[in-house]
Parts: structure tokens; sequence; C-alpha cells
């Protein structure tokens, strides 16, 4: 087992714990209010308010970039304003093309258009010229010293850090070095650009920061055209700044960056320049959603990829049938605010089953199947019997389904020693079946072995179901299929892919039985779907045609979330 095989089935912390007050992300919240504060100052014009999602090509989108796309988008979408996407790809080594397209892609199907598309990559001329300007004003220098040692000069949270030896070379001495890294004299690690600002600072990140290293690898826009690469800090007010971007929202974790955000811009002298805002990351109940994560269940195949239904990512949510007007939805509801916190998965489920009730069709699937034979029903009799399509949407009219002789029942709606107020199939009992006839459990047949073979019921011809029976009421009604064309589909239910891990409280390991399949029976409508189809399979939930491995030949439907839950909204 490779380490990082063992990385993945270890545990991981969870988010902590923390309740704190939101206001929704589309209504007004505490950025909107920064942002009419600027407006008022006239800091920023109203009608040029701009923001971006910059994702880092380096891994597929998951629900907390959802929180992170909603807010930018829906910000600028209420001023009126633009949002870009960029492609935060100053790091040549992580990041590939795949990830670039399923952004996009991810994106757009969130709903969202962007107003321009932009790579990070695309200004290394300018970020280059940045540095030299800095190093020209004498807040930049070439330093020789490796990572580790820099790292011990560093310093701690409670002891200032020492300054570089190289600290002091002069203007053209810096220029010339960086030319020279630039140009390729340097190995991987051998130099780099810091900047010169203060070694004693409370914030660590001003102790002079590295904002250019060496880093002779070949990058996915650019090609082997650098090998110097800007710093994550240097280069993302850059960015920010040449787009015109007025309010740079990003993640909590950055406030401690911001001091640095600042410093690049004012020591660049650029006019209007951003201003940075940061809000709280989302974290979610029995998930785990850094990317770095996720690409190791991907590749020790955990997971059938990152779009696997049970993961956490935007097309694995996809896949999952989710839809994205739930996921927006979600995003409004869990609101915008400062203080971490962990939103119950709950939540995100409820608002997918909300979404979904008005949108599907309904379908007969039975789950572990029983067999009912109508011993008073002629045996080269069929009777298409009409069921309404959606029962939230009584105007989407009806199907028909096929009714004769022998029928399949869920396994769940008989038993042969009923317990108290258990209504359904039980010998002796009468119940409804649902848009057909009033049946009788007369007889339960078994295999040798004692399980159950078939049951044995009759039906009363008077009971259709249409005709206006009246005669008498029976308290229980379940759903069927005729056994003859019946469709035996493939049914995965999905559960958490992580779970509590009790030997660890507070962390989260990997259900081993996050996926069960089943073999299950629907009516023959069934095979009208497309990969993709969503329906409510009546009295179980909600699933999806699997967009990947659904054939006509044979049907895999994913769960996508079931019919109730006990989540309180
Ligand atoms: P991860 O830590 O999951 O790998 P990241 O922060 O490195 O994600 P980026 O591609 O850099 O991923 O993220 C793009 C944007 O999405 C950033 O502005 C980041 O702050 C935001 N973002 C990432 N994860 C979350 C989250 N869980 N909640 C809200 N915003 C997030
Ligand atoms: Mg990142």
């Amino acid at each position: 087992m490779s380490e990082n095989t063992k990385n993945v089935k270890s545990t991981i912390p969870t988010n902590s714990e923390n309740s704190n007050t939101t206001t929704n992300a589309t209504g007004n919240n505490f950025i909107h209010n920064f942002i009419d504060e600027d407006i008022k100052n006239g800091v920023y014009d109203a009608d040029k308010i701009m923001t971006r999602f910059p994702p880092e090509p380096n891994g597929y989108l998951h629900i907390g970039h959802a929180k992170a796309i909603s807010i930018n988008f829906t910000t600028a979408e209420k001023y009126g304003g633009r949002c870009n996407l960029r492609f935060d790809d100053t790091n040549p080594v992580k990041e590939d093309v795949e990830y670039v397209d399923s952004i996009m892609e991810d994106v757009r199907w969130l709903g969202y258009d962007w107003a321009g598309l932009y790579y990070g990559s695309d200004y290394f001329d300018q970020m280059y010229d940045c540095a030299v300007k800095l190093i020209e004003k004498g807040v930049a220098f070439v330093d020789d010293l490796s990572a580790d040692e820099i790292r011990e000069l560093r310093g701690t949270l409670t002891t200032p850090g020492s300054e570089s030896p190289y600290r002091n070379r002069t203007i053209s001495e810096n220029l010339e070095l960086f030319e020279a890294m630039k140009s390729g004299a340097f190995k991987d690690g051998e130099k780099v650009l810091r900047a010169k600002i203060d070694m004693s600072s409370p914030n660590i990140n001003m102790r002079d920061p590295v904002i250019y290293r060496i880093s002779h690898n070949t990058h996915h826009n650019t090609g082997d055209k650098w090998c110097v690469y800007p710093m994550y800090d240097f280069a993302h007010p850059i960015e920010d700044a040449i787009e015109g971007i007025t309010h740079s929202l990003c993640t909590m974790e950055f406030e401690d960056h911001r001091p640095l955000y600042n410093w690049v811009l004012e020591s660049l002298n650029w006019p209007h320049a951003p201003r940075q805002i940061e809000f709280a990351r989302l974290g979610l109940t029995n998930t785990v959603m850094s990317k770095r994560y996720l690409k190791a269940l991907v590749d020790e195949e955990t997971v059938d990829g990152w779009d696997d239904p049970r993961m956490p990512t935007i097309s694995g949510l996809r896949r999952r049938g989710y839809t994205p007007e739930a996921i927006r939805d979600f995003c409004d509801r869990i609101g915008v605010a400062k203080a971490n916190s962990t939103v119950d998965v709950g939540l995100l489920e409820h608002c997918v089953r909300e979404d979904l009730k008005a949108k599907v069709y309904s379908k007969n699937v039975i789950f572990d199947p029983i067999k009912v034979i109508i011993t008073n029903y002629p045996e080269d009799k069929m009777e298409e019997m009409e069921m309404e399509n959606s029962r939230d949407n009584p105007d989407w009219g009806n199907r028909l389904v096929p009714f004769s002789r022998e029928l399949y029942v869920d396994g769940s709606d008989f038993m042969e020693e009923p317990i108290k107020k258990y209504f359904r199939l039980f010998p002796g009992n009468e119940v409804r079946f649902k848009g057909a006839y009033f049946i009788t459990c007369n007889e339960v047949i078994k295999n040798e072995d004692g399980s159950i073979k078939e049951l044995h019921c009759t039906y009363d011809p008077a009971t259709r179901s249409g005709s206006g029976f009246e005669g008498r009421k029976v308290k229980g009604t379940i759903h069927w299929v005729d056994a003859k064309t019946a469709v035996a589909i493939t049914v995965r239910e999905l559960g958490y892919l992580m779970i509590d891990d009790e030997e660890n409280p507070g962390m989260y390991k990997i259900n081993e039985d996050s996926m069960e399949t089943k073999t299950c029976y629907a009516e023959p409508s069934i095979l009208e779907s497309t990969a993709g189809d969503r329906y409510q399979f009546f009295r179980h939930g909600f699933y999806v045609a699997d967009s990947k491995l659904y054939r006509k030949e044979a049907p895999v439907f994913n769960s996508i979330v079931g019919m109730k839950s006990s989540f309180k909204i």
C-alpha cells in the first residue's frame, strides 16, 4: 500500500461546529454592506462592480466552490456588474487542461455565465514587469537562501524573524540576478525573489515573503516560455487589478494575507486597487472537500472517478441527479458569514427533494420483490391501468400501466405475521393496489427452504380504480408492477462516502458500504428513459438513470435522495 493509500483510508478532521447567524447570499449580507459603503464613499462606481471566481485548475470543483461561485456571481448580478472566470494557473506542476474543461462545464451547468474568461498565466509578462518595478523601487531582492534556511529565519508567532544576508543587494545586482533567473541560469530553488517588507512584522506573511521562484517545468498554457513563476500572494492581487476587479471575494484563510495583497498593489501604485473581502468556507457534515483528498480517492480508485455519484464534486452531484437549481437554492439558504460553520448535509438533500418533487415523473418500481398471483384473474387477460404521472403536478396527466394475473409487490409491503397497525398485505387482509383493484391475500406459498415463493390473492372486479366504487374502505394502499412486462433494473442505493469514525471522535472515515446494488422490477415505461432522466420511484425516493452506465438492455439507476428526511429546516 502506498503512502497515498494510507492517507486516503486514514481519518481526516471534520470541520469545527460553530453556529452563527447569516443572511441569504442573494439578500443583503456583510459583503454587500461593504460594497454599498465603497460606492457611497466614491471608492468604486456603482455601475462598475466586478468580481471573479478564481479556481486553480488542479482538480474538479466541489460543493464548497459552488458557494464561492454563487457569492461572486450573485454579488455581481445584484449590482448590475460583471463576474469573470479566471483560472489561477500560476503553478506549472499540478495543473491540467482536463481540469480547465471540467471547471468551465461545471460553472455553466450551475447556470452562471462569466463576463470574461481569463488565465492568470496570460499575465505572466505583466507580473514579471511588476516584479522588476518592485526591485527598481528597492522593495524586492533576490535571495540565495534555500527554502529551509528561509523558513528557519522566518521566526515564529512570538519571535521576530531575521533578515537574510542577501537583503541589501544593490538594485542593479538584483535586476541582473532576476533577469538571470528568468533566462534559466539557475536551478530550481537556487534563488528566489522576495519582497522587502518587515522581518519583525507580527504578521508572518509580511516577513519578506517569496514572490517569485524558479521552476523548470512545462506549463499547461505557456509551455516552456517561463522558468520563473509568481507566488500566489503576488500574482493574485495583480490578476485582480489587471481585470478591474473591484471586490476580490475569497475565503477566510486569506484574511492574514490581505495586508500583503494590499502591499503589492500599493507598492505598484495601482490606481483603483481592488478590495479583498473574506467569507467562511463551506463545511458539510459527512463530506470532505479538499481537492487533494478527493484526488487521492480518484487516484486510488476508491471511487469511480471525479464524477462518482457519491463524490461532493459538482460533476459527482450532477451524475447523482442533483439539479443546478437545488444547489443554487442551497447556496442561497446557507448565506454568507465570516464565522466558519459546518452545514448539515441534510439541508442540501432537502433542497434537492423540494426541487425534484415538482419536476419529475413517477414510476412504479418494486424493491425486494415478492410475486403475487391473483388466482381469480383470467390467465390471458391484460388491462392497462391509468396512473398519474406526478402527484405534485395533476395537470401532467396519466400513463397506462399493464396489469395482469401475476404481479410483483415490495418485500416490505407484506408481513406474514403483521405487527400492530400494519395495514398492508398479510394473510386475510384486503388492500388497495394503487390504480387497480382491491386485493385480498389468501395464502402464502413457500419454497422448500421456507422462504416465500409467492402470495396467492384474489381481486374484487367491482373495485376497479376509477369506477366510483364506494362499497367499503381499506386502510392500506400499495404499488405493484405486472410480472410479465416488468423490466429488471439495477438500482444503486448510495449512502455517504464519509461517516463518523467512532474510534477517532471528530474524524471521518471511508464508509465501506456507501453503495448497495439491487435488482428491482420496474414498469415497462421505464425503458423510455435516456441517461440522466430523473424519476420519483413511487413511495421509494428519487432516482436518476446513470449518465455513464444506463443502457436500454441493462438500465442502471442511482438513488438521488429519499422521500422524506428527519432534517428540520
Ligand atoms: P481545496 O482546498 O478544496 O482544494 P481551494 O481553495 O484550493 O480548494 P481553489 O481552486 O483555490 O480551491 O478555489 C477557488 C475559490 O473557491 C477560492 O476563492 C476558494 O476560496 C473558494 N473555495 C474553495 N473551497 C471552498 C469552500 N469549501 N467554501 C467556500 N469557498 C471555497
Ligand atoms: Mg487553492
